[in-house]
């Protein structure tokens, strides 16, 4: 994987972003914490990423912040919308917050309260319409259009990845010796274009490996297609990542960034939800749990052993509630 001097240059330009970009003005460097129990049990060093420490309790808040930062004073009047029901709503809400720039939530209809109360509590409006995530797109596009607020999406803006890819930093300056792989959960493709452009432009060697639930692999469809394509349907238990179409500038870098992707099932993110508390007591959403599960998966089908292996967890927004499904599930995965 030799880069062209064309793709050369956009990872150089990235890298640039993320060097410069703001987000410690609220956003925190998260630890890299070794995972001792899973380490002993895949026979590989594992260490995690701990997004889900983040102020938001995930990393959105990371590109939301480096989004609105360079917004110029008379956007910032205008204010924000973005359609969200999810960590990128309650990342923009605080971004907004901290910067006093006006900001609007669409959220589907269908939209747990706890996390409508989310974004109205850090002083954003949350405008519900739509029956599903595309409706609730449609009409923020529209009122963008309408009001002139500027639109702030979830992964695909320059920006949003810029701010994404500080995690890459954080992780390339704790642990500046050998690294074999980073395994990067995969939505609408923002975090790991991030995570790829700047690890592949300073330590090409280690592997980059997306990780998609199998109920919505845009990315792994794509770059089968050599296209961006958009999946039928989408299955929404890890709702973080519930993305029919990766985005278009992340997708010009996975392109020729990513070394390999890989689907995992729901039970799978159920079990590794467990594994993760076995090792930090601390709870992930289903999203957040998907790369340890990839790795466990990667460990299963490579025979890997004495590799230094990195998962981000990428967020712990999950309703109470659900954990007696996630038990359950955890009881039952093979994996
Ligand atoms: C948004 C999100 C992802 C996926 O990030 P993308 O940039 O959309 O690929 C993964 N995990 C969690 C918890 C998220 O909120």
């Amino acid at each position: 994987m030799t880069p062209t001097s064309a793709e050369q240059d956009l990872l150089e330009h990235y890298v640039k972003k993320i060097l410069a970009a703001p987000v410690y003005e609220l956003a925190v460097a998260t630890p890299l914490q070794a995972a001792p129990a899973l380490s002993q049990a895949m026979g590989n060093r594992i260490l995690l990423k701990r997004e889900d420490l983040q102020p938001t309790f995930s990393f959105k808040i990371r590109g939301a912040y480096n989004k609105l930062v360079q917004l110029t004073q008379e956007q910032r009047s205008r204010g924000v919308i973005t359609a969200s029901a999810g960590n990128h709503a309650q990342g923009v809400a605080l971004a907004a917050r901290e910067l006093g720039v006006s900001a609007c939530i669409v959220m589907p209809l269908t939209t747990p309260e706890l996390k409508v109360t989310g974004v109205r509590s850090r002083g954003a409006e949350a405008l519900l319409h739509g029956e599903s995530f595309p409706f609730a797109l449609a009409f923020a596009l529209d009122l963008a259009r309408r009001t002139g607020r500027e639109f702030v999406s979830p992964f695909d803006d320059p920006d949003v990845i810029a701010g994404q890819g500080t995690v890459a930093m954080e992780i390339l300056r704790q642990h500046p010796g050998r690294l074999d792989a980073i395994f990067v959960p995969v939505g609408g493709g923002g975090l790991i274009a991030g995570v790829a452009a700047y690890v592949k432009y300073l330590r090409p060697e280690i592997r980059i490996i997306g990780v998609e639930s199998e109920h919505s692999a845009c990315l792994q469809a794509a770059l089968a297609a050599g296209t961006r394509v958009t999946l039928p349907a989408v299955g929404t238990f890890a709702d973080g990542v519930a993305v029919a179409q990766i985005g278009a500038h992340g997708f010009d870098i996975c392109r020729f960034c990513v070394d390999e992707v890989m689907t995992v099932a729901n039970d799978q993110l159920c079990a590794a939800i467990r594994d993760i508390y076995d090792d930090t007591r601390s709870i992930t959403e289903p999203s957040g749990a998907l790369a340890v599960a990839g790795i466990k998966q990667y460990v299963a089908q490579s025979a890997a052993q004495g590799q230094t292996l990195v998962a981000i967890n990428s967020g712990a927004n999950i309703n109470f509630d659900s954990l007696r499904h996630v038990a359950e599930r955890a009881a039952v995965a093979i994996a």
